[in-house]
């Protein structure tokens, strides 16, 4: 599947706000947007208009740049939301929450999203015993996300499976971290999702 695979930094300064997508790095002082707070490009600096149009469209880019998506995925998300029961700006947030992907960055497994998806592509994890390699899988209660024996011993996972302890996971999910194994406890509501999204706003740019 594609991905983006530019500088993930000029994401952040375009949307306005830390997307937190390079882990440690954005917590220190090299981060891009503490040091240029303003869009990258040669107009970067000036005064940016606001319609309605540009503001549901830079909402729906923040959301799908926070995943890791390309727009037709970010779209067919949207689409799959709208056909379920509820409100679709609800349901895509869950819908999104719930890849694997996502999972396995909230458990602490890994810093970023982009280096948990790595993570699953390369085949690190079993849910209920068995290898899932999709980032996209979408987890449900009573899954048991494993982390390979072999993988363990990674220096880079350990580390950032403390740093969640510290930091603390969603109540939705629980970490088993001397087992390296995550369960799903129930399906994310809304409140759950903590990411700065106003999904109303991308209902609307998609409904037009
Ligand atoms: Fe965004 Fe992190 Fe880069 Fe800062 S260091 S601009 S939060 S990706």
């Amino acid at each position: 599947m594609a991905r983006y695979i530019g500088p993930v930094c000029r994401l952040c300064r375009r949307e306005g706000i830390e997307l937190f997508l390079k882990g440690d790095r954005c917590f220190t002082e090299k981060c891009a947007i503490k040091r240029r707070g303003y869009p990258p490009g040669q107009h970067g600096q000036r005064r940016p208009k606001h319609s309605d149009y540009g503001t549901q469209l830079r909402e729906k880019q923040k959301a799908k740049r926070l995943y890791g998506l390309l727009e037709r995925q970010f779209r067919n998300y949207f689409e799959k939301a709208d056909k379920m029961k509820g409100k679709t700006g609800d349901n895509l947030l869950i819908l999104l929450e719930r890849r694997l992907d996502s999972v396995i960055y909230k458990l602490g497994f890994a810093q970023t999203r982009r280096e948990s998806r790595q993570m699953v592509r390369h085949g690190h994890f079993l849910i209920a015993g068995k290898k899932v390699n999709i980032p996209s899988f979408l987890v449900k209660p009573g899954d048991v996300i494993e982390l390979k024996e072999k993988s363990r011993k990674v220096v880079g996972i350990n580390e950032a499976l403390d740093a969640v302890v510290r930091k603390g996971i969603p109540a939705w999910v629980e970490l088993d971290r001397g087992n390296f194994r995550g369960v799903i406890k129930a399906f994310p509501s809304r409140a759950d999702v903590r990411e700065p999204i106003q999904e109303q706003l991308i209902v609307e740019l998609y409904s037009k």
